[in-house]
């Protein structure tokens, strides 16, 4: 494996420039970084095709380069993302991940940091911590209920077949993972992954890391997680207008199909 600059990147260290407005209108410098991260020298395995020990290692390379990007001040969050399959985005056929850092919190993590104050708020806890309490207790959506790590079709998923795993103690960052929790990752993406392969029969998906902003730029509790959406429907204006998704395949029908028709691997009922 080898991490390299991206050769077009989105963003980079040498932006010139700082902070500005106009009016209402306000634009920051595209500093931060832009890093691919090239899975193996094989140009026909993707990343739930690795043996255990390789992915092991991917993701390890993933969380030190996390680390220190995410020490730069420069930064206030750092993207961890695949696209797999063209109509995912990837215009690069050979299997890889990126990282991008970025100046600004990200909307998406903005929304999310402020649904985990909130809940803290009004009932004391973490957000995720209680989802994955939940979940366990209903089974009905849960892929996989390991020791270290939970898979499941979230509730009200945004597209069929979407899968969200997280560690089942509470974590803030990905980067704060250790080598016991790296290879228990390992284990469960990479069976989620084959899942999709196999029962979807290889779609193109999106792959998203979630994980706490650099601490300057934290504003409350936080805990890190994969997100992983297969791209089988197209989004449209309905989505895009309301931000609200059509999902023909509830995310109970979707745990159903992803394990077979068995009941085994963590379901409860
Ligand atoms: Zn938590
Ligand atoms: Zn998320």
């Amino acid at each position: 494996m080898r991490v390299i600059p991206n050769l077009f990147p989105a963003l980079q260290s040498e932006s010139s420039g700082k902070g500005e407005s106009e009016g209402l209108l306000k634009w920051v410098a595209g500093r931060g970084a832009h890093e691919v991260v090239v899975e193996s020298p094989l140009h026909d395995r993707g990343l739930g095709d690795h043996s255990l020990q390789h992915l092991t290692d991917l993701l390890r390379v993933c969380r030190d380069r996390l680390r220190e990007l995410m020490d730069d001040p420069d930064h206030a969050y750092v993207q961890l993302f695949k696209n797999h399959g063209e109509a995912a985005g990837a215009s690069l056929t050979h299997p890889h991940i990126q990282i991008l850092a970025t100046p600004v919190c990200p909307d998406a993590i903005n929304r999310e940091a402020n649904a985990f104050r909130l809940h803290q708020e009004r009932q004391g806890g973490c957000l995720l911590c209680d989802l994955i309490r939940t979940e366990i207790e209903s089974g009905r959506r849960v892929l996989r209920a390991g020791k270290a790590f939970i898979a499941m079709a979230p509730f009200a998923s945004r597209v069929p077949f979407e899968i969200l795993i997280a560690p089942r103690a509470h974590l803030e960052s990905f980067q704060d993972l250790d080598p016991a929790g790296i290879t228990s990752l390992a284990g469960i993406l990479k069976e989620q992954l084959g899942r999709v392969k196999e029962k979807l029969q290889d779609p193109p998906y999106n792959l998203a890391l979630h994980t706490a902003p650099n601490s300057r730029f934290r504003t409350g509790p936080y805990h890190w997680h994969l997100e992983i959406l297969p791209r089988l429907v197209r989004l449209g204006g309905f989505e895009w207008g309301t931000g609200m998704y059509i999902n023909p395949v509830p995310p109970e029908e979707a745990a159903k199909i992803l394990l077979g028709t068995g009941t085994e691997h963590g379901r409860n009922d």
